[in-house]
């Protein structure tokens, strides 16, 4: 029986960088796609930016493959991403050969809490004027962080945090995951996360997998979309004990949308990492591949100095995987 993977194109890019990925999962494998809306578009016509069948189709699917929602994002991308039970954001950050980035040497993986933190979900308007927000950070949920952590990087990683401020929330972070490194004979070096920003802006190349909390791994990692060339290169997976859900790190892009040339290579990259989820390796290795070899020699999007649009760029990885 083929696995199923759930298709949510989105708004804007989405729609258009997410057709690239399945022709690319069709040319290398043998899947049943289910097709579900998502987002603005959907939202305007029925005001349930996340319809129930959608929701269910991911929770169903052995993987799902999102594209981006545009206005509607917090309605549609954390909802999905529990409907996979996912505790983990993965995020590498690479440089290519061909592609110009500002920090060449760059070779990041992100490990971003998924589930907690300022993402919580619990805001309030207390009066007119006066917001909060509760920081929510668990010690079940940074242990399960971390147990990833190091099975993904035996060989260490650095611990991303601000608990000398946020004493509580990140003085338990930083102390399970590194009790759970030390548990599993896992080196770890800790860095404050302000700090940490400047230091992979200056040299990237000291760094490999970052553990970070939710909010530090969002921004670190779209710190590094810029050190490498953009945010057209960033793939993501939200993974699940037994889901995931997979997604470029850029959103709708409403400026560029419509016109064909959105870059597809950071949601090939995320098709890539759903076929390496789903014990795939040789394939998602062969997809990789093919987008590496397309943005050394083109055709490349303008994002990464090229002319092409991103049907040329389509054309171009299904020949290198033909
Ligand atoms: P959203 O609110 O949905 O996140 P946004 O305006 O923040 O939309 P992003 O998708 O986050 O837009 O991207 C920021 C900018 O980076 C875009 O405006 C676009 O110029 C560029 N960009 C992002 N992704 C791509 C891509 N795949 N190809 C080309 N350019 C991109
Ligand atoms: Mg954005």
């Amino acid at each position: 029986m083929s696995e199923e993977i759930a298709v949510v194109p989105g708004d804007g890019i989405g729609a258009e960088v997410v057709p690239v990925a399945v022709d690319v999962l069709d040319a290398v494998g043998d899947f049943s796609f289910v097709h579900a809306d998502a987002g603005d578009a959907v939202a305007a016509e029925t005001d349930d930016p996340l319809p129930e069948e959608t929701r269910e189709a991911a929770a169903a699917a052995d993987a799902t493959l999102f594209g981006a929602a545009g206005e509607t994002a917090a309605d549609v991308v954390l909802p999905l991403r529990s409907a996979v039970d996912s505790f983990v954001n993965v995020r590498p950050a690479r440089t290519y050969p061909g592609v110009d980035a500002l920090q060449p040497d760059t070779d990041l993986v992100f490990l971003r809490e998924n589930t907690e933190g300022v993402y919580a979900g619990h805001e309030a308007t207390l009066a007119d004027g006066v917001t909060t927000t509760t920081r929510v950070v668990t010690r079940e949920a940074s242990a399960r962080l971390a147990e990833f952590a190091c099975d993904y990087a035996p060989e260490g990683f650095t611990v991303a945090h601000k608990a000398n401020v946020m004493r509580e929330t990140d003085g338990l972070f930083k102390q399970t995951v590194e009790d759970v490194a030390e548990g599993n004979d896992v080196p770890t070096e800790d860095a404050l996360m302000d700090a940490l920003a400047m230091h992979l802006v200056q040299s990237p190349e000291d760094y490999d997998v970052v553990v970070c909390p939710n909010l530090a791994g969002d921004v670190l990692s779209d710190l590094s979309a810029g050190l490498v060339g953009g945010l057209g290169l960033l793939p993501s997976a939200n993974l699940g004990p037994e889901r995931g859900l997979f997604e470029p790190v850029h959103g709708s892009a409403p400026d560029i949308a419509g016109e064909g040339v959105a870059n597809p290579a950071a949601t090939v990259l995320s098709a890539a990492m759903l076929l390496e989820f789903l014990g795939h390796d040789d394939e998602g290795q062969r997809v990789r591949s093919a987008v590496e070899t397309v943005l050394a020699e083109g055709p490349r999007t303008p994002d990464v100095g090229g002319e092409a649009s991103t049907k040329e760029m389509r054309d171009a990885l299904l020949a290198q995987l033909g």
